[in-house]
């Protein structure tokens, strides 16, 4: 197995296919997408509009025959064509800048915790008709561990919480593998709809996912914030269908977000209750590490310490960790060997 994936990678890719965001990187340029993962196609033709940011600008805003495709769902591949064909986008769009006489890519991608062999396959066989020659699966949070530069195949604990659009996944990771974990259906796109339906039970208005994306991240927060926060929110009135305005502010959108935080905190609970004492040493004294877009919901950090009373710490540039640790597992395939997804090691 080794032999194969010995050797340099520099024309090779990681690929993090995320339910909110894909990126791409690789070992000569870095991160070189870093797109929605969405796609326009035209549902009478089936063809293929745009991808990515382009595809992402249509959302909600188009006519009937087009439709915005959001082909990750949880994690896992919803819609198998549709994923192959953004992929192979992407990809083709990496190797036309610069190198056309490359040969086909290896690539290594990240797939969730909880996947099927089903699902993992599905990765697999996406990634190869989209031009991979060679596919490495690896577990998401194992990636953003080596990315946020966690000492994962050493004899000691890390604890790594990945907070995704459409999924929370806790890893305890010791000595190349995954010791504990919880792979959760909520994240970030959760936290979306609560505030879309807490804007619409407090104020009889309707907004639409994106606007309550916008408010999660401008006046979002886990924790109550030393300054208040407001913002003047636009929507369309529910009892007479006409355009409205209403200021919210940070409490209210922290109570509209307060089940689902509190799901995640829970879940970061029982999985160190289940996690054997010597593990939860190391733990404490390593911290709890933060990676994903959620990382960024402020005082996400400080609410999971109080609760868990162990020390965390946010990822530096948490929404690309993922793919930059792939990148760091490209140029070296002693580690890449030793972190690949179990099933993995047959190759
Ligand atoms: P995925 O891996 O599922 O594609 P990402 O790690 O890219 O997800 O994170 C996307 C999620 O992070 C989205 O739900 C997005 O709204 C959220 N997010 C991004 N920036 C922030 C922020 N500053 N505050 C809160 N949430 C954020
Ligand atoms: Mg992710």
């Amino acid at each position: 197995m080794l032999n194969k994936i010995l050797g340099k990678f520099s024309k090779d890719l990681g690929i993090d296919l995320g339910t909110k965001n894909t990126l791409v990187y690789t070992p000569d340029k870095g991160i070189v997408i870093n797109e929605p993962s969405v796609v326009a196609v035209n549902i009478r033709t089936d063809e293929i509009l745009a991808v990515g940011n382009a595809a992402k600008k249509m959302l909600g805003k188009t006519p009937g025959h087009i439709q915005a495709v959001k082909p990750m769902v949880d994690g896992v591949i919803s819609d198998f064509e549709v994923t192959e064909k953004m992929l192979k986008y992407f990809i083709d769009k990496v190797h036309s800048e610069g190198f056309t006489l490359i040969p086909r890519p290896r690539v290594i991608i990240g797939i969730p915790l909880d996947v099927t062999e089903v699902e993992k396959k599905a990765v697999e066989d996406a990634a190869k008709s989209a031009g991979a020659r060679q596919v490495f699966l690896v577990e998401e949070s194992m990636a953003a561990a080596v990315g946020a530069r966690l000492p994962v195949t050493d004899p000691t604990a890390t604890m790594i919480v990945d907070i995704g659009g459409g999924t929370t996944e806790i890893a305890v990771i010791s000595l190349g593998g995954v010791v504990t974990f919880k792979a959760l259906r909520i994240a970030g796109n959760q936290m979306d709809s609560d505030i879309i339906q807490y804007i619409r039970e407090e104020f009889n208005m309707l907004i639409g996912e994106q606007v309550a994306e916008s408010i999660k991240i401008k006046i979002g927060s886990a924790a109550p914030l030393k300054e208040p926060m407001e913002m003047e929110v636009r929507g369309r009135d529910l009892l007479n269908g006409l355009p409205k305005a209403v200021n919210v502010n940070d409490t209210q959108i922290r109570e509209a977000m307060g089940k689902t935080l509190g799901q995640i905190m829970e879940n970061i609970k029982i999985t160190l209750e289940t996690t054997p004492p010597e593990l939860v040493s190391d733990i404490y004294e390593h911290g709890i590490v933060l990676t994903g877009g959620g990382a960024l919901l402020r005082g996400i950090d400080k609410e999971i310490a109080s609760v868990t009373k162990i020390p965390v710490r946010i990822a530096d540039d948490p929404l690309t960790c993922m793919v930059r640790g792939a990148g760091i597992l490209l140029s070296d395939p002693k580690l890449l060997a030793k972190v690949l997804s179990p099933s993995m090691e047959e190759y």
